[in-house]
């Protein structure tokens, strides 16, 4: 039997009259699976619970930053120990230069970390960095791949812009459309005929080195380390958006999991704790060309904030802490959980590809292996919409797009496991029918 859900109904009702479609950012409305959304009203560990009173098992860990679960006392304690002497300055503090030096400590070729408040404003700013460290305009991303809602990261971007199928996004200028080139995820090719066709223009090359955005797509052996070879080749620079995967798939994120460098990277989520964090991070030979070092301008009033940064060293240093525990255990995790929903979908017989990457993992119904953002493509969005609906009534949530990643935790249990393979089994059921 579905949940209760009139509350959320309610608030929604009255959201979309005082909020654009009743959310503060698009995927969350739940459009594409075809019911409204759940208003959340507090959560702990691996559950949150709604306010209608329901309680759900978290599998989205608020789009992948609560790597601990909710409401971690380590965190928590961090935060309320800043709270009390004073929750925005506005000015420097010893916080947010521990963060970096403890970001510069783990993550492979960082030297230098510019806080910000997003994952957008940190790509957007290692965007206009790479065009002033090389006096170039163009730059190279890849089809289905998302960095942020700044313009030129929108085009043939995926999350929310492929979930609500929006090709080009009105408010971005044709000029700028064009400075960004769009090559195919996994293939090398695709991106060396953009260099070829031009030459001496390209700053960058931005990539998420596991794509999450198009659902999840490793890279295919060889394709990071092709990037890094054809970027110096052309003397671009290889910009890797670790928004997702820093500090989740391994300590030192992707790069030190596939041991390819960039030359800038772009952290968020995890290195917040919660709190809207960002930083582009890299070289210094590139990264003090930012203001004030340098003329690349780049500023924000609540930059490095107090309680924020606070928030993220808690959960950086309990990172490094536990990496040696943590890592291994969020694989195995991960084998049980998405190896667990292979056979589950077998015994169904409905045919999907399920692809995983440590901590983080994607259903998509198709038969065909997915790959890249074509592939991606050819899932079955309606067969997704069944899937979600009835995980949710059961109890389980996961993010409401087929183009989005399954987040695990450390809170989850192998009991939470189980549960989402119960709830599965039966969501598969009602996708065979
Ligand atoms: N880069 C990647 C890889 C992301 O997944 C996201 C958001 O999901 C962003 C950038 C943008 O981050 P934010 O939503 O904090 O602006």
């Amino acid at each position: 039997m579905a949940l209760d859900h009139s509350r959320s109904t309610e608030v929604f009702g009255h959201a979309r009259t005082v909020i654009p479609g009743g959310v503060n950012s698009p995927v969350r409305a739940f459009s594409n699976v075809g019911i409204d959304p759940v208003f959340y009203d507090r959560a702990q560990g691996a559950q949150v619970w709604d306010i209608d009173g329901n309680a759900y098992l978290d599998f989205i860990c608020s789009w992948g930053p609560m790597i601990f679960g909710h409401g971690d006392p380590e965190i928590l304690d961090a935060v309320r120990c800043q709270l009390d002497r004073g929750v925005s300055f506005g000015a420097p503090c010893e916080a947010e230069v521990r963060l970096a030096d403890l970001i510069c400590s783990v993550a492979p070729g960082v030297e230098e970390v510019r806080m910000v408040s997003s994952g957008t404003e940190a790509t957007m700013t290692a965007i206009r960095l790479a065009r002033g460290c090389t006096g170039r305009d163009k730059i190279i991303k890849f089809q289905g791949n998302y960095h942020g809602h700044s313009d030129s990261l929108l085009v043939s971007a995926g999350s929310g812009v492929a979930t609500l199928g929006i090709p080009d996004t009105p408010g971005v200028t044709a000029a700028t459309a064009s400075d960004t080139m769009v090559a195919t995820y996994n293939n090398l090719d695709s991106v060396r005929s953009l260099f070829e066709a031009a030459p001496d223009q390209v700053a960058c090359v931005i990539v998420e080195p596991v794509s999450g955005n198009m659902g999840v797509v490793a890279p295919q052996e060889g394709f990071l380390r092709g990037l890094r070879d054809l970027c110096d080749q052309f003397g671009a620079l290889l910009i890797m958006d670790e928004v997702i995967t820093g500090f989740r798939v391994a300590l030192g994120g992707a790069q030190q999991l596939f041991g390819v460098s960039a030359d800038l990277c772009t952290y968020g989520k995890i290195i917040g704790g919660g709190f809207p964090v960002g930083c582009v991070a890299g070289r210094e030979r590139f990264m003090s060309n930012l203001a004030p070092a340098g003329s690349v301008y780049q500023a924000g009033t609540l930059s490095g904030n107090p309680v924020a940064m606070e928030a993220g060293l808690a959960q950086i240093r309990k990172l490094a802490r536990e990496a040696d525990r943590l890592y291994p255990q969020l694989q195995r995790k991960s084998d049980v959980l998405f190896g667990g929903l292979r056979d589950a979908a077998s015994q169904a017989g409905v045919q999907v590809q399920v692809n995983a990457l440590g901590s983080v993992g994607t259903v998509f119904f198709t038969p065909d292996p997915v790959v890249d953002w074509q592939t991606a493509a050819r899932s079955d969005r309606d067969a997704f919409a069944v899937y979600f609906r009835a995980m949710l009534d059961q109890g389980l949530l996961i993010a409401p797009s087929q183009f989005e990643a399954v987040f695990l935790s450390d809170a989850h249990t192998d009991q939470h496991l189980q549960a989402f393979l119960a709830a599965a089994r039966t969501a598969f059921a009602q996708v065979a029918n």
